[in-house]
């Protein structure tokens, strides 16, 4: 058995031609929301994106997109995509390991009840987030799933910054844009 997480060409083609650096959050969140745009337009997944950067210089290191519908995988949200893509790329299962630059994960919209879990297990030190959950669910009918009341306060705790509200309007136009496509809400089974 063998099972793939992988890039659309056009992704794999729009990381070469990224600028070296990316100086402030608000420009790699609008990167990040662009690759979420685009996601929908050519068909290639659901309407999030994620990319990880050096924190401190901005140099991205890859931007990745969700890839539940076209890959049949329920887990490819763009943050495992995209965290996973990077741990590939550093050779580490470790984003936050010592004597590497602190990686920062700029989402275009807050994780998931999945991916909340899975950010602390990847060593990533900074998130960066655009539209809320609640605006998730409102514009989409996505099902977010049981994230924790103080989500936020559990992340600093261990070590990871988080930043919300960035762009968020913007992120809210794409799914906007995704619902009013008709396009199918790829949640299996939702709350009641
Ligand atoms: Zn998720």
């Amino acid at each position: 058995m063998h099972a793939i997480i992988d890039l659309p060409q056009w992704v794999i083609d729009e990381n070469e031609k990224l600028p070296k650096f990316i100086e402030s959050i608000e420009e790699r969140m609008e990167l990040v929301i662009e690759f979420s745009r685009k996601n929908i337009r050519y068909q290639t997944g659901g309407p999030f994106a994620a990319g990880v950067f050096e924190k401190s210089t901005g140099r991205p290191l890859v931007i990745g997109v969700n890839r539940v519908i076209p890959l049949n995988v329920s887990s490819a949200h763009a943050e495992i995509v995209t965290l996973t893509m990077a741990q590939k790329i550093l050779g580490t299962f470790d984003l936050g390991q010592d004597g590497m630059p602190d990686y920062q994960l700029v989402i275009s919209a807050q994780p998931c009840a999945m991916c909340y879990g899975a950010i602390p297990w990847s060593g990533i030190r900074s998130v960066v987030i655009g539209a809320s959950g609640k605006q998730v669910e409102s514009l989409t009918g996505f099902d977010e799933g049981p994230v924790h009341p103080q989500w936020q306060s559990e992340y600093r705790r261990r070590g990871i910054e988080v930043i919300e509200n960035k762009r968020s309007a913007d992120a809210c136009e794409v799914l906007k844009t995704f619902a009013a496509s008709g396009a199918k809400i790829y949640n299996g089974r939702q709350r009641p």
